[in-house]
C-alpha cells in the first residue's frame, strides 16, 4: 500500500512554485505535460556537480574525470532501476525523447526499413513519433501505417491487428498521450507485435514520471523519455533498447567516445552504451535526473500516480459541471492531462489560455505537437491542464472559478452579439476605410496609446477591445484558400486591391480567438487603404518590438503573427510590382488569393 501524498508539504521542495505571478497572483503550474518544475534536490545537484566534481567523462585519469564518469554511470545505473532495465548497457543517454526516436529510426529503421516496407504508429501521436519515421519512410519507399482512435480517445485495437502483416517492421506507439491523456494497452500491443516477430517501440515521455514502467514486464524493444518530464533538467533524455537488438544496430552519429579505434583505414565502434553517445554527453543533465530519481523514488511513484489520478477525478468533475466545456479525450485509462474545449459559445482555446494565464494559471493551448489528433476529433486544438505531484485541489478549483468566469462572459458577449453576427454572414463584404496618412503615423498613434498603459493585463484588454472593430469578414469569403496556416487559433485573411485605385491595398480577416481577431485589427489599421510599397516597405517587426507584443508573445502566437504578416506583405509585394495591372481588380467578395 502506498503512502498518501502530501502536495503541499511537497510543494516546499520546488522553488520555483513559491513566486506570485501577473500582479501577485500565485502561481498555479499545470503545463506539465510540456515540462514538469524542479525540486531543490535537482537544483543542488547539477550545481554541486559543477561546482565539485566537472570534469569530461570516461577520458582521463585525473580525480575529476574518474569522479563524473562515476557520477554519469550511476545515473545509467538510476535510470535502468527506474525502467527495470536488465543491464545498465541497455541505457543510451540522448538529448531527449525526440532524439531517442530519431536514434532508432536513423539507426535501425535504415537498416531494417526498405522499400515497401510498413512502419506502424497511432493517430495519436506526438509529432516527434511521426516526422522521424516519415522522413524514414520518405528516405527509404516505405509506408506509415496509422491506428486509429475512436471516439473517446482510445486506440481501435481490432484495426491495429488488421494493419500488421508481413511488410510491417516496427510499431512505434506513445504510452501515455500528451493531449489525450489516454494510457494505451501496451502489453496487448507488444503481444499482437510480437506473436509476428515485429519490434515494439513505446514513448514514454508521459509515463514514466506518472507509473511505474517495466520494460522487462512489457517486453517492449524500444522505450524513450525525457528527463525534464520527469523532475530533471532539459537537455538530458533516454533510449532504452533490448542489448541484442542495439548491438545489432550501426552507430547514430559519429565522433569522439563512441569508437573502438580510428584509423584512416577503418574505424571499430565501442561497445553499448558508448557506441551510440557520441561527444561529450550532458553529463551535468545526467546528474540532475539522477537526482531526479531518487527525488520521485522518496516521493513514491505509486503515491504520486495515485494522488494525480485524484486530481484529475475532481478537476474532470469540475470542468463538467461549467456549461459549454467539453472535454476531449475521455479514455477509461488515462494520466492527469485533461484536454478540453469551450464549445458553446464558442471561445477559442488560445482565449481560454490567455485569460487562465492572465490570473497566474498555466496551461497549455493549442494542438500539443499532435496535430493529426486534433485533426481526427475535428478541433484546431485544446486547452490542456497537465497535473504534477505537487498539484493541489486549490489549484484546479482555481482553474475552474477562472473558466466559469470566461464562459459567464462569452456567453453574455454572444447573446448581446448574435443579431450584429447573423447580420455579418450575410452583408457584402465592407472594408475598412483608411486610418491616418501613412502606416507610420498609425503605428505612432497605437504606440502612444500602449505607452500609456503599464501592464501587460490593460494591454491584453486593449487588444481584445480593438478587435470587436474589426470589420466582418463574410461567412463565403472564409475558405480554406484565405485560411493563413501556422497559427494557433483558425485566421482568414483576403487582401485585395482596392477598387479603382493602382496600388492601393486592403484586407478582411478574421479569427477565432479574441486576441487574434486584435492583432488582426492592428495589422488592419496598420496597412488596409495604404499603397502596396508603404506596406511591403514598414518594418513590422520592429513595431511589434517598439509595442513590447514580441516579448508578450509565446512562440506560437509570434509564429501566427509572423504568418499573417507574411501574408499581407507577399500580397503587398505582388501588388506593388504588377502596379501597371498584372494582379486583376477582383470583385467585391472574391478578393485575390495571396498564395
Ligand atoms: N512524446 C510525447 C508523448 C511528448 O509529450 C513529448 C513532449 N511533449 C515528446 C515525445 C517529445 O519530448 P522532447 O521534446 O522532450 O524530446
Amino acid at each position: 500500500m502506498s503512502a498518501a501524498l502530501d502536495a503541499k508539504r511537497l510543494r516546499e521542495d520546488f522553488p520555483i512554485l513559491h513566486q506570485t505571478v501577473r500582479g501577485g497572483r500565485p502561481l498555479v503550474y499545470l503545463d506539465n505535460a510540456a515540462t514538469t518544475q524542479k525540486p531543490r534536490a535537482v537544483i543542488d545537484a547539477v550545481s554541486r556537480y559543477y561546482e565539485r566534481d566537472n570534469a569530461n567523462v570516461h577520458r582521463a585519469v585525473h580525480l575529476l574525470s574518474q569522479l563524473s564518469t562515476q557520477e554519469f554511470e550511476e545515473a545509467r545505473v538510476k535510470v535502468q532501476r527506474l525502467l527495470n532495465a536488465s543491464v545498465a548497457r541497455e541505457v543510451v543517454f540522448t538529448r531527449g525523447a525526440t532524439e531517442a526516436i530519431n536514434l532508432v529510426a536513423q539507426s535501425y529503421g535504415r537498416q531494417n526499413v526498405g522499400a515497401g516496407d510498413e512502419v506502424v504508429v497511432s493517430h495519436m501521436e506526438h509529432h516527434s513519433n511521426i516526422v522521424p519515421w516519415q522522413m524514414l519512410c520518405q528516405e527509404r519507399g516505405a509506408h506509415l501505417r496509422v491506428i486509429p482512435v475512436d471516439d473517446r480517445g482510445e486506440l481501435i485495437l481490432e484495426e491495429y491487428e488488421k494493419l500488421l502483416g508481413p511488410r510491417t517492421r516496427l510499431v512505434a506507439v506513445v504510452h501515455a498521450s500528451n493531449s489525450l491523456g489516454t494510457v494505451n494497452p501496451v502489453r496487448t500491443i507488444i503481444e499482437a507485435a510480437h506473436k509476428r516477430g515485429i519490434p515494439v517501440l513505446l514513448d514514454g515521455a508521459q509515463a514514466v514520471a506518472h507509473f511505474p514502467v517495466d520494460v522487462q514486464e512489457l517486453g517492449c524493444d524500444f522505450y524513450v523519455f525525457s528527463g525534464h518530464k520527469i523532475y530533471g533538467p532539459t537537455g538530458i533524455g533516454v533510449l532504452y533498447g533490448k542489448q541484442a537488438i542495439l548491438s545489432a544496430m550501426p552507430p547514430y552519429q559519429g565522433g569522439g567516445d563512441m569508437i573502438a579505434s580510428v584509423t584512416f583505414s577503418g574505424t571499430t565502434y565501442a561497445d553499448l552504451p558508448n557506441k551510440f553517445e557520441a561527444g561529450t554527453p550532458d553529463i551535468a543533465g545526467a546528474v540532475g535526473l539522477g537526482a531526479a530519481l531518487d527525488y520521485l523514488a522518496s516521493v513514491g511513484l505509486e503515491s504520486a500516480a495515485k494522488h494525480e489520478d485524484r486530481l484529475l477525478r475532481h478537476a474532470t468533475e469540475r470542468l463538467c459541471e461549467i456549461p459549454g466545456v467539453r472535454i476531449v479525450g475521455t479514455a477509461r485509462h488515462k494520466i492527469g492531462v485533461l484536454s478540453f474545449v469551450v464549445d458553446n459559445p464558442p471561445v477559442s482555446s488560445l482565449d481560454v489560455g490567455t485569460q487562465l494565464d492572465l490570473e497566474g494559471i498555466a496551461v497549455r493551448t493549442g494542438h500539443h505537437c499532435c496535430q493529426p489528433v486534433m485533426d481526427r476529433f475535428g478541433i484546431p486544438g485544446t486547452a490542456r491542464i497537465s497535473l504534477a505531484l505537487y498539484n493541489t485541489v486549490e489549484e484546479v478549483e482555481a482553474v475552474a472559478a477562472v473558466l466559469r468566469g470566461v464562459v459567464t462572459r462569452a456567453a453574455a458577449r454572444a447573446r448581446a452579439a448574435a443579431p450584429a453576427a447573423t447580420a455579418a454572414a450575410a452583408v457584402e463584404p465592407v472594408y475598412a476605410k483608411t486610418y491616418g496618412p501613412s502606416p507610420q503615423a498609425t503605428a505612432d498613434k497605437l504606440a502612444a496609446a500602449f505607452d500609456f498603459m503599464d501592464s501587460w493585463q490593460d494591454r491584453y484588454q486593449y487588444i481584445i477591445e480593438l478587435g470587436k472593430k474589426l470589420p466582418a469578414m463574410p461567412a463565403a469569403m472564409k475558405t480554406e484558400e484565405n485560411r493563413v496556416r501556422g497559427c494557433q487559433s483558425t485566421v482568414f485573411l483576403s487582401a485585395r486591391r482596392r477598387p479603382g485605385t493602382e496600388d492601393v491595398m486592403e484586407f478582411l480577416a478574421d479569427s477565432d480567438a479574441d486576441i487574434v481577431r486584435g492583432l488582426l485589427t492592428v495589422l488592419q489599421r496598420l496597412f488596409s487603404g495604404h499603397r502596396a510599397g508603404d506596406v511591403a516597405g514598414f518594418d513590422v517587426e520592429g513595431f511589434f518590438h517598439r509595442l513590447g507584443l514580441d516579448q508578450h508573445l509565446t512562440m506560437g502566437r509570434r509564429n501566427g503573427l509572423t504568418a499573417m504578416v507574411q501574408r499581407i506583405r507577399a500580397f503587398a509585394q505582388k501588388l506593388a510590382g504588377s502596379a501597371s495591372g498584372a494582379v486583376a481588380e477582383t470583385p467585391a467578395g472574391a478578393a485575390a488569393p495571396v498564395k
